[in-house]
């Protein structure tokens, strides 16, 4: 049988087994169309069902959350964790609390996981995990009372040997907390077994920055191909949450002008930039007051869009980083009439695939999730390891490790995507890279 024929066979199979489940499906189909000329060079993987068991989770667990609000009613969400791929190391990804939250999403995010966590070289497997719990509008009681019992079913699954969960969408330093202390408070133990915690009980310094850090760092290295640079470019940037936030602050870094925020509720444009000052507005704002972003253009007098994302405004980069399929394929062709020519995906998945086809249509710079924004699983991997050794490493030794790894992940894409002979399509290079090495650690430890 072909590549091709090998490849649809799978992809069929996973339609069968996960009917319905589009962001799963979606997330699988552009792996398995990155892996033609890999399974031609490698019919020991075809032999073996590598692609047979990778789409498969190792072990999916899925849990029933009870929970009291503030007027003492019963609550009942549901809780997942997806332990998907463990060849690398203990399985490793964030926890999700948002309301759309449900298997498809989170495998789609635990699949993901494991080439992300591959092309970091770190010894982390894939995971991921959440609940439809929303946090939006919730006490800091009620926040508590839902992480304690979704800690109580969750303690069973994971270890710092077997699974090391951290922050998504909805889970922050305040969740990792709570989540922390129930665990330590049911096996009497205190052990590396989050990632994300406060820097005084066995956090990393640089973890919170370090997603956004790490994608705009990639797209440094993407820029540096053509000879170019940061310096004075104007940036579009979704979300406005930990990954917007120091995606903003390190663009301000480099001397580029991050114009756009948005939330859920819309987005605003800020024609100046959003320098130091106005930055620490928004983190005030969504990290303690935990209130809109339309805040921010009533105080500073700039222009809001209700119900619209920042992708109709002229940019040379865009920096996806609120959520899943936020970029569909008008919004691509409006960013490429613009002059767009880098997007670095910070967000997971935030293109739809016909976007996608866009941006490498036009042969732009275009960084996908599971390469851009790898920095902040790769900051949890030195986590960690500070964890293991019972140290902390500093700042700078924090950053200039976080740097090295953006530099190496855009390295191995690169050169895979010519290796393979696509110069320059960093979807086929990410993917590719990101997959030989769990493929061959699959192989070596036998029918599991
Ligand atoms: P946060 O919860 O801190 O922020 C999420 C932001 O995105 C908020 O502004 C939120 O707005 C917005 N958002 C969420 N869902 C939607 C939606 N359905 N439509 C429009 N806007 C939405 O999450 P993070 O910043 O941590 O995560 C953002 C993205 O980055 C996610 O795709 C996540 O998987 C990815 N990522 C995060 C990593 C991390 O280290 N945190 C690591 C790698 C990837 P609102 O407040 O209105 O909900």
């Amino acid at each position: 049988m072909g590549a091709n024929n090998t490849i649809n066979a799978v992809y069929e199979q996973v339609c069968k087994r996960n009917a319905g489940e589009t962001e799963f499906l979606q997330a699988v189909k552009e792996v398995l169309d990155s892996l033609g000329p890999v399974i031609d060079k490698h019919p020991e993987y075809v032999e073996a069902k590598i692609l047979d068991r990778i789409v498969e989770p190792e072990r999916q667990n899925i849990f029933r959350v009870p929970w009291q609000d503030d007027k003492g009613r019963f609550q009942i969400n549901r809780g997942f964790r997806f332990e998907f791929n463990s060849a690398l190391g203990p399985y490793k990804g964030g926890l999700r609390l948002h309301p759309t939250v449900n298997a498809s999403i989170l495998k789609f995010l635990g699949f993901e996981q494991v080439f992300k966590n591959s092309l970091t070289t770190l010894p982390m497997g894939g995971g991921k995990g959440g609940s439809d719990f929303d946090p939006k509008g919730k006490s800091d009681n009620e926040v508590m009372r839902f992480c304690q019992s979704f800690m109580t079913e969750l303690c069973r699954h994971i270890g710092p040997d077997t699974d090391v969960p951290a922050g998504d969408i909805g889970v922050g330093g305040r969740e990792i907390g709570f989540l922390f202390g129930q665990y330590k408070r049911i096996r009497n133990e205190f052990t590396g077994i989050l990632t994300g915690k406060a820097l005084n009980w066995g956090g990393s310094l640089i973890r919170p920055e370090a997603t956004g850090y790490g994608a705009v760092y990639f797209a440094e290295e993407m820029l540096k191909t053509r000879k170019d640079s940061f310096k004075g470019k104007i940036c579009t940037v979704s979300g406005s949450g930990n990954v917007a936030q120091y995606t903003i602050e390190k663009l301000n870094a480099l001397g580029a002008k991050a114009v756009t925020l948005s939330d859920s509720s819309g987005f605003i444009h800020d024609p100046d930039g959003v320098d130091a000052e106005k930055l620490a507005f928004v983190m005030e704002l969504k990290n303690i007051k935990r209130g809109r972003i339309k805040e921010y253009a009533d105080k500073y007098g700039v222009e809001y869009v209700a119900g619209k994302t920042p992708w109709g405004v002229k940019c040379d980069c865009a920096l996806p980083s609120a959520t899943q399929n936020e970029i569909n394929e008008d919004d691509a062709k409006t960013l490429l009439k613009n002059g767009c020519f880098v997007v670095s995906e910070g967000a997971n998945m935030p293109s739809t695939p016909e976007a996608i086809e866009q941006y490498l249509g036009a042969k732009i710079l275009y960084g996908p999730g599971k390469a851009a924004n790898a920095g902040g699983v790769a900051t949890s991997g030195l986590e960690m390891s500070q964890n293991s050794m019972r140290l902390s490493w500093s700042c700078e030794e924090v950053d200039e490790k976080l740097h090295d790894i953006m530099i190496s992940i855009h390295k191995q894409c690169f050169d895979a995507a010519k290796e393979y002979g696509d110069p320059g399509n960093y979807v086929m290079g990410a993917n590719i890279a990101g997959f030989v090495k769990v493929a061959d650690a699959m192989l070596d430890q036998g029918l599991v």
